[in-house]
């Protein structure tokens, strides 16, 4: 590990729930507002480094966002606090903890023994025939290849087949070793990419994780198990952030996303993730979709519902990020595997995968982390035979290209499974088109908005039998994966309270009020009906046949009985009785809204009921 990085873990405690991060303590990343001028932004740095001493440890200007060391003694909190009051910030955030996809290991295979298997009969990386022997003999590496960047690890760049394959990306504006930034990019002597942990141009794999996964990128479009490996259709650029516990920053992150898309990267694989919401991370991958790439994901390796707990990058609704969950070689969703009707796309094989690693041999592993560069590598043989293809479009084009597969209903938007084959045959039959649906980071409610800890969840809710049985499995665009709960309640409703005689003092925390009111849920574009029963300050109880997972938080617009007026509050489902009657418990709750709760309540008769 070349440049130890300070964890610690931070258990936060908000009035009614507490949520565990992991974050770089002594860093912070500082977003300015939009319109705040060049003046303004150097002022701010002057301000920060002499007032607040604070150390500029980065800068993403044109983004008008930086990363931070704090004042010594001072917490992440503290900073946050009191940056979030500043005029100048947008919004201030924890540095948060990324990891890799962890997969699982098989033994190590030497190149002799896996050349001697493929002399033997046909050895793919996968055992699911996901139609690699039907793309390979159909690709004509051209002089123009698209470049998978590979942001993970590092890659053991002497492996016989990025060499033998000549994949490796080279930068043609940087002298090798002459110390200096020939390219004026801002990196010295990139001249195969970047490693983000030790800031220099060698991306070596001290983990393995990123080797395998680039090797499987290429394994789509190409045999890397011969005795000789021919050339490839797609480049490789290694970004290391990760280190060799596989661990990384969101600062990290950001930063190796930047210099792909800037450099050229038009397909980006993420085999990684965290559970805490960054905007900055957000606002990166939202990036690459301006800049018209694809940005595949791994959806995890913790068996959950991405619709309920939330990973990201993978769970960000930016409408070129394809989340992608493992299947097995029978098709069946690979046991450890992440998925989401609402939130992942497609499922890819992702168990034993034969991959290269460091040092010229090969290994198994399995993972979503496997699943995603197989992805990565189906959207670099497109963008190989359709160079202007834009990332949404080869999006939409691995999703209606995959097959049916019946383990997958319900679990992935598209209920099915990658065909490499089926994508390249789709792709060379479409028209290109320059269409990507409009996408804005502000009609959501962002972690800015939802505490000074700049940690709020974007929240995912979905019932189960809604994603059963709505819609059709590949929308796409800004609606997919926009999962927002708006909790309407309609014009029939009236609301009786028990008030306290005096207001706040004497008021308890979370007293009761019963409700009897009609209540539309809309996930999407779907819409069920069901009822609102009581309120409090602390919480809402909800009767519904939407499916809601114990633990999952959930986003709420709730009108007032004249429909005058939206509260937008999250809520945490903390008890369920019958799937069908639930609590839930405000979270991160801001003065505003219960002010809001607290006055329209307020208005209107007592009731006896409490409980
Ligand atoms: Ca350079």
């Amino acid at each position: 590990m070349l440049r130890p990085l300070t964890f610690i873990v931070a258990v936060i405690l908000f009035a009614v729930s507490s949520q565990a991060r992991e974050f770089v303590s002594g860093e912070l990343i500082v977003k300015l507002k939009a319109n705040s001028s060049e003046s303004q932004s150097y002022k701010f740095l002057g301000k920060a480094q002499l007032q607040k001493n604070m150390k500029l440890k980065r800068s993403w200007k044109r983004m008008k966002m930086y990363h931070f060391n704090i004042r010594k003694g001072q917490s992440v909190d503290e900073a946050i606090a009191d940056l979030q009051n500043d005029p100048d910030v947008a919004y201030a955030e924890p540095n948060f903890i990324l990891s890799k996809s962890a997969s699982e290991v098989q033994n190590t295979l030497s190149a002799d023994v896996v050349q001697s298997m493929a002399a033997a009969g046909g050895l793919y990386s996968t055992g699911a025939d996901i139609g690699i022997d039907q793309v390979i003999p159909n690709l004509t590496p051209s002089g123009n290849k698209p470049i998978v960047a590979i942001i993970d690890t590092g890659v053991d760049i002497t492996h016989s087949v990025f060499t033998q394959s000549n994949s490796i990306w080279v930068n043609a504006g940087e002298v090798p070793g002459n110390g200096i930034d020939d390219d004026g990019n801002g990196y010295i002597d990139d001249v195969n990419g970047w490693n983000f942990i030790n800031n220099s141009g060698v991306m070596l794999d001290d983990d393995d994780h990123g080797t395998h996964v680039a090797g499987t990128v290429l394994s789509v479009g190409l045999d890397i198990f011969q005795g000789t490996v021919s050339e490839s259709s797609v480049k490789i650029m290694p970004l290391k952030f990760l280190d060799s516990n596989g661990l990384g920053t969101t600062a990290d992150a950001i930063a190796a996303i930047h210099y792909a898309v800037d450099n050229g990267a038009s397909v980006l694989n993420n085999s990684w993730g965290g559970d805490s919401y960054s905007l900055a991370l957000h606002e990166a991958v939202t990036y690459t979709y301006t800049k018209g790439a694809v940005f595949v994901a791994a959806a995890g390796n913790l068996a959950g519902n991405n619709d309920y707990a939330p990973i990201y990058p993978a769970s960000y609704d930016v409408p070129n990020i394809i989340a992608v969950a493992a299947t097995t070689d029978s098709d069946n969703l690979a046991s450890f595997s992440n998925f989401g009707y609402n939130t992942v796309s497609v499922g890819s094989p992702g168990t034993v995968i034969l991959s290269t690693i460091p040092g010229g041999n090969f290994l198994r592993m399995s993972g979503t982390s496997m699943a995603s560069p197989i992805v990565s590598g189906i959207a670099g043989i497109i963008k190989a035979q359709s160079p202007t293809m834009l990332g949404y479009q080869i999006k939409t084009i691995v999703e209606d290209s995959s097959e049916p597969v019946i383990p997958l209903q319900g679990k992935v938007s598209s209920e099915s499974r990658v065909n490499a084959f089926s994508a390249l045959t789709m792709s060379g039959a479409v028209t290109v088109s320059s269409y990507q649906p409009t996408y804005s980071l502000g009609g959501r409610s962002l972690a800015s908005e939802e505490g000074a800890a700049g940690c709020g969840v974007v929240s995912k809710f979905v019932g189960d039998k809604l994603g059963g049985s709505g819609g059709n499995g590949s929308s796409g665009g800004l609606g997919f994966q926009l999962l927002t709960l708006l909790i309407l309640i309609g014009p029939l409703v009236y609301i009786t309270y028990m008030r306290t005689q005096n207001s706040t003092e004497q008021r308890r925390k979370h007293e009761r009020f019963s409700v009897e009111s009609d209540v539309k849920i809309k996930i999407g574009n779907k819409e069920l009906v069901g009822s609102v029963s009581s309120i409090s300050l602390g919480g809402v109880q909800i009767n519904t046949d939407a499916l809601l997972e114990n633990g999952g938080i959930v986003k709420m617009s709730i009108s007032t009985p004249d429909g005058k007026e939206q509260i937008q509050v999250a809520g945490k489902v903390v008890w369920s009785q019958e799937k069908e009657s639930y609590g839930l418990q405000f979270s991160e709750p801001n003065s505003k809204a219960l002010n809001k709760i607290s006055n329209w309540v307020s208005g209107l008769k007592k009731s006896a009921a409490q409980t």
